[in-house]
């Protein structure tokens, strides 16, 4: 769902309208030719963990300048993305209205250069409350009802965005029967490119934890049949991590608000897809650490 922040310009009321009257929730080609962005560059962003208070700290970070500085390197880019997508715990840890205004204020600069900006939903945030924050920008007919789920074009691949908030500040992930179908009728519908998924919640694949997706083997059985589908995306470890299972792509984006492990790097991925992968870059906050400016070139598994 592209979402968009006051004040609308002329452009973006057309581009809406457009979205609106084809009834899809894709991003038309028009903009991509209009603002000159890379139609395959994506913005990946995880975990802000905005607080209501711009001043918070936790775990010695302010989770707002973090957030500020990713902003301001996206925007310093020499080519501009598609989009931005955010996996979800926007909030801080229960939420809030004023966390959201926070949150959409530091995210401001991105929606006034003309970015769209789409979210998932992570434990940390509070569906509900996070439609109230984006009512303007929410689809009159959304894809499904109850959760915040889209599907994003892009120009080789198609980005599938799911909602694994179960109860909020509580720490597991669900998407449940629902979901599953829909995904399932929405990868087979789009079989002609790769198939991106990207949702909040880890994978687990250790029998008994219950810290990530509680339906992650449900999952699979839809994304592992699917030769189409190339990468599953998720955060909420706040941890930055390549694996691949069966030649799926198991990509794990650091936080931008704060590490659990401080030798963890916090910071955004630029994404650049390929006809035939794609290249992650982490853009790390401390310049210094390992991971910064590291380039990961990446295949899609055979169809
Ligand atoms: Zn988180």
């Amino acid at each position: 769902m592209p979402f968009h922040l006051p004040p609308v310009s002329r452009r973006e009321f057309l581009r809406r309208s457009l979205v609106a009257g084809a009834g899809l929730l894709t991003i038309p080609a028009l903009r991509a030719a209009d603002l000159k962005a890379d139609p395959n560059r994506w913005a990946l962003f995880s975990d802000t963990h905005v607080a209501a208070d711009a001043s918070m700290i936790r775990f010695d970070v302010n989770m707002a300048d973090h957030l500020r500085a990713v902003v301001d390197g996206v925007r310093a880019l020499s080519s501009s993305p598609a989009g931005v997508l955010v996996n979800g715990d926007c909030a801080f840890n229960h939420g809030l209205a004023e966390d959201y205004a926070t949150f959409t204020g530091l995210l401001k600069p991105l929606s006034e250069a003309g970015l769209p900006l789409h979210m998932t939903l992570g434990n940390h945030d509070d569906r509900e409350v996070f439609w109230g924050a984006i009512k303007d920008a929410r689809p009159a007919a959304p894809p499904l009802a109850s959760k915040q789920v889209s599907i994003v074009e892009a120009g080789h691949a198609n980005w599938f965005m799911l909602d694994s908030l179960d109860v909020t500040n509580k720490t597991p992930g669900v998407l449940g029967d629902e979901q599953r179908t829909w995904l399932s009728k929405a990868l087979d519908a789009r079989a002609d490119k790769p198939a991106l998924v990207m949702v909040h919640h880890d994978p687990v694949f250790i029998e008994g934890k219950k810290t990530g997706l509680l339906d992650t083997a449900e999952l699979m059985e839809i994304l592992q049949p699917r030769r189409h589908v190339k990468a599953l995306i998720f955060g909420h470890t706040h941890t930055w991590r390549l694996t691949e299972q069966d030649g799926l792509l198991l990509v794990n984006l650091p936080a931008i608000g704060y590490p659990f492990n401080k030798a963890e790097v916090t910071g955004w991925v630029d994404c650049n897809l390929r006809p035939d992968g794609m290249s992650l870059e982490v853009h790390a906050h401390d310049t210094a650490h390992p991971a910064h400016g590291k380039v990961s070139r990446l295949n899609w598994r055979a169809a």
